[in-house]
């Protein structure tokens, strides 16, 4: 097989960055997590705070027996799979790996490609600049939602109204427009308590 190959199978895959950290966001908030970054990533937010993760040839292709053993280095057993766009790649192999090795599989994803893998947690940040595939909304356990702009809040409604009754709603400030953004989150949650606060504590703490 041709390395090409065996990314279209999922078997080797681009991987930016590696790092044992706490989850900083959402429901997994403070969990201790080995976070796999993968390379490429086609959505282009204004706002993305790992631009240089979009072109996946700059990256070291692995295979992922080398991604899971590097995983099993560290002592939590719960795996962030993030991005770039990690649905961009077939999420299978990989997450059937991690999973028998004992891990528990989180994805963070704009939902953008169609959905993949094996995992215990799916975390939809949907994104305006690249619709979501249909496939994310029976899926997602959590819709998390940046806020970036005041129509942040309707975009967040019309994903809201598509998701399944068990998943989590969450809005998030963008961390540039914390100051401005976070007492208008605080009041439509209060107001529509459906919805909770996520914030990126990992910022706060200074950790990846
Ligand atoms: S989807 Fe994520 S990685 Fe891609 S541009 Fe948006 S914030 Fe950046």
């Amino acid at each position: 097989m041709t390395t090409e190959e065996k990314i279209a199978a999922g078997l080797s895959l681009p991987v930016m960055e590696a790092f044992y950290t706490i989850q900083g966001e959402g429901r997994f908030t403070g969990h201790p997590a080995y976070f796999i970054r993968l390379g490429g990533c086609d959505v282009g937010c204004v706002w993305c705070d790992v631009k240089e993760s979009w072109e996946a040839g700059k990256w070291p292709v692995l295979s992922i027996e080398e991604i899971v053993a590097e995983a099993e280095k560290h002592p939590a057993k719960l795996v962030v799979i993030t991005g770039g766009e990690p649905l961009m790649y077939d999420m299978g192999p990989l997450t059937r790996m991690l999973k028998q090795k004992g891990f528990t599989t989180n994805i963070e994803t704009s939902g953008a490609h169609p959905f993949s893998g094996d995992f215990d947690w799916v975390c939809f940040s949907p994104k305006k600049f690249k619709a979501p595939d249909e496939s994310i909304y029976q899926v997602a356990d959590e819709l998390k939602v940046v806020v970036f702009h005041k129509s942040d809040f309707a975009f967040a409604e019309k994903h809201a109204e598509k998701v399944s009754e068990k998943c989590e709603l969450r809005l998030q400030p963008e961390w540039s427009k914390a100051n401005q953004f976070t007492p208008e989150i605080i009041k439509y949650v209060k107001d529509r308590p459906l919805w909770k606060i996520s914030l990126q504590t990992h910022k706060f703490m200074d950790i990846p």
